[in-house]
């Protein structure tokens, strides 16, 4: 571990990316998508990255693995099931980490394939 750790140390934070989470929306948006377990809904989130992502500083930094996270209580409009989204992000916004409540994180493919 220590030796493959070593290895790519200089890439870290890109190797960990999951690529295929994120829209970009402009220089100061992104999107995101979650899917509601209860009745399977693709639910669009979109995330103001300057208000919004809150960036992971002093006793914060030790907490999660991205530069940046979010928060968020999404509710779509076939239920009322609330999905509590916290998504960890590196600098380039890729997502490197996330914690679904009542949902789960999806990617913009899995999101698009439904709108046909
Ligand atoms: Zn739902």
């Amino acid at each position: 571990m220590d030796f493959l750790a070593r290895l790519f140390a200089p890439g870290r934070s890109r190797s960990k990316a999951k690529t295929g989470y994120v829209k970009r929306d402009g220089r100061y948006a992104i999107w995101i998508y979650v899917q509601c377990d209860r009745c399977g809904e693709k639910i669009p989130v979109r995330l103001r990255t300057t208000s919004e992502l809150q960036k992971r500083e002093g006793p914060d930094a030790e907490l999660g693995p991205g530069q940046y996270f979010v928060r968020k209580t999404v509710v779509g409009s076939r239920c009322y099931q609330r999905i509590e989204a916290t998504v960890d992000f590196d600098a380039k916004y890729d997502v490197v980490d996330s914690e679904v409540i009542n949902g789960k994180l999806i990617t913009y493919g899995e999101y698009k394939k439904d709108e046909q």
